[in-house]
């Protein structure tokens, strides 16, 4: 029941026990909702056949039974609310440890406001029907069939037509499970289409503003909430017809268990406070089924959640063993990659010496970022192998590869936050003077000294108030403070103008020296003297040496050089 409850919910060990207590009690609970009603039969059974029990017998039972009750209640709620919220804690941090170990092909995969849907809104949603639905509808199930029993053994007749009922109900509820769980689920889907179109209406204000596309882009979400309307009203109709039966059953079933008490009544087959008891067991039960309708309703409603979380939860992390790198060398041996099927990498080998500067060239779109991620580990490659100090990079654990690894992407990704701490994420134990030594050598001096606050001036959301130069200064700022023996850098003066490219040449010149470097930069003058020269084309190694090596064999090198000449003579 634990493993069940656990895969079902996605729940933690600690939380499906908690759960399972939960339902114990409030199936407990329900059942001894009878006890006034059985209480007061026996007084008046007692009462009509002149074998009154003492008041005090009568007391003591009524005090007993609403202690037994209030136990139950004070159990019940702290098992279902307080543990509930705690749970809910706990899914949200697990959830957050999982995103924390997935590679970055897992969030190319996925939309950012899927993942923080999923971390918000779908784990308040599960939280209310844990501490709800899901023990309400269980705990009603144990206290129908306990009850069961004790109807069926007083008697049959009048017992079977309270069960019949509920079961035929039951049926009809069943048999909506699937229309409901494939209608909520394109609802589901089609909120999640909502929220992606809404923030790209958002984040794209720039391209939608100097592009006059306002009216369509207000048409666009306009057109998609209505959609989203008519899925849910056609959700909420396609569950009417066997929800709305099963309703009819419960509520039908007073009048049933009336009819066959009249009968039985009327042949001696009943007493008449017996045929009351039915009557208002019935009346109980009738109310209860259509609680557990309403529960059902909830737990078919966050089956889409919970498969979205659970679909986090069994995403393969990247896992490896504790590993000191000591030779930075870098091996690439027949290495494929593919984004979902889209094959980017198809076989490549080359080695980064370790030490010394290897250059990525080739098309656009050939795969040489691709192949940084892959020798950065933020996308784990699918065949072949990357070798680092001897070993698979797959099998050293992240935490210690990356230590040893600064990525200098030409996005950089900067934290609303000061400068100084955005340039302090590359060593966090960093003092103010180390950080700022760091921000002089990659020339952010002059630029942090115009800012209103200088190093302590918040950057807004990724840097927004920062221009393309400024930004890609401090995360080269963040390379040299992390002083890490392996450097990755991508295209990383294509946001520089020619100013800002020259002030930190030097400073970069300085980052790199002795380390091994893998670089890429459309700019074929800078990466002629690199030491090795890797190009690629259509995600294999086309040639590979020095420049004038290349220069005869490589014709793609060669179309390169001759092509960046051209660019250099272009004129506006
Ligand atoms: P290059 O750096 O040589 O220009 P990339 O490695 O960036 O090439 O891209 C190679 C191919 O992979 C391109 O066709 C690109 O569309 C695709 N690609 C790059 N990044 C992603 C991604 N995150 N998801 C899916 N496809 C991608």
């Amino acid at each position: 029941m634990i493993n069940y409850l656990k895969n079902r919910f996605q729940l933690s060990d600690s939380g499906a026990s908690e759960i399972i207590r939960a339902i114990v009690s409030g199936a407990l609970l329900a059942a001894s909702n009878m006890i006034p009603m059985i209480i007061i039969m026996l007084f008046t059974q007692g009462l009509l056949e002149g074998g009154l029990p003492s008041l005090q017998t009568f007391i003591i039972l009524i005090c007993g039974g609403a202690l037994v009750m209030f136990v139950l209640y004070y159990v019940n709620y702290n098992d279902t609310y307080t543990v509930v919220y705690s749970e809910a804690k706990t899914l949200r941090i697990n959830l957050a440890e999982k995103l924390k170990e997935l590679p970055l092909s897992f969030f190319s995969k996925h939309d950012m406001s899927d993942l923080a849907q999923a971390i918000m809104k779908d784990i308040t949603d599960i939280e209310h029907a844990l501490s709800h639905a899901i023990p309400k509808f269980y705990s009603n199930l144990i206290a129908f069939v306990l009850i069961s029993v004790l109807l069926l053994v007083w008697n049959v007749p009048l017992g079977l037509s309270i069960i019949i009922p509920t079961i035929l109900s039951f049926a009809f509820l069943y048999l909506s499970k699937s229309i409901q769980i494939r209608e909520t689920n394109k609802y589901f889907v089609k909120l999640r289409e909502n929220a992606e179109k809404f923030q790209q209406a958002i984040e794209l204000q720039q391209e939608i503003k100097s592009y006059r596309l306002e009216e369509a882009t207000r048409k666009d979400v306009a057109a998609s909430i209505e959609d989203s309307e008519k899925i849910h009203i056609r959700a909420e109709f396609s569950q009417a017809v066997p929800v709305t039966l099963s309703g009819f059953i419960a509520r039908s079933m007073l009048g049933v268990t009336i009819f066959v008490g009249s009968i039985l009544y009327a042949n001696d087959g009943v007493t008449l406070l017996y045929l009351l008891g039915y009557i208002l067991a019935s009346s109980r039960i009738s109310e209860a089924i259509l609680d557990i309708q309403m529960n059902f309703a909830e737990m078919l409603y966050i089956d889409s959640r919970i498969k979205n979380i659970r679909s986090i939860n069994e995403t393969a992390i990247q896992s490896g063993e504790s590993a000191e790198i000591r030779d930075t060398a870098i091996e690439f041996k027949d290495v494929t990659f593919a984004y979902d099927d889209n094959h980017v990498i198809n076989g490549v080998s080359f080695t980064a010496p370790a030490g010394k500067v290897t250059a990525l060239v080739g098309p656009s779109g050939c795969g040489k970022t691709t192949a940084l991620r892959l020798a950065s580990r933020l996308y784990d490659y699918d065949q072949g192998e990357i070798r680092i100090d001897g070993r698979d990079m797959k099998n050293i654990a992240t935490e210690d590869l990356f230590k040893k690894i600064s990525i200098v992407f030409q996005d950089v990704t900067l934290f609303n936050t000061t400068v100084l701490e955005n340039i302090r994420i590359g060593r966090p134990d960093a003092s103010d003077e180390e950080v700022k030594k760091a921000a002089r050598l990659a020339n952010c001096d002059e630029f942090v000294g115009n800012l209103p606050d200088g190093y302590d001036t918040i950057i807004g959301e990724n840097g927004g108030k920062l221009s393309g130069g400024e930004r890609q200064r401090l995360s080269i700022a963040r390379a040299i403070l992390k002083n890490s023996p392996i450097i990755l850098l991508d295209e990383i003066s294509a946001a520089l103008d020619i100013e800002n490219e020259k002030k930190i040449q030097d400073s970069l010149n300085s980052l790199i020296k002795g380390r091994t470097v893998i670089i890429i930069s459309h700019r074929m003058k800078s990466i002629e003297n690199a030491d090795t020269i890797v190009v690629m084309k259509d995600g294999l190694v086309e040639g590979l040496g020095k420049h004038a090596h290349l220069m005869k064999n490589s014709p793609t090198y060669r179309d390169m050089i001759e092509k960046s000449q051209l660019t250099d003579a272009f004129t506006y």
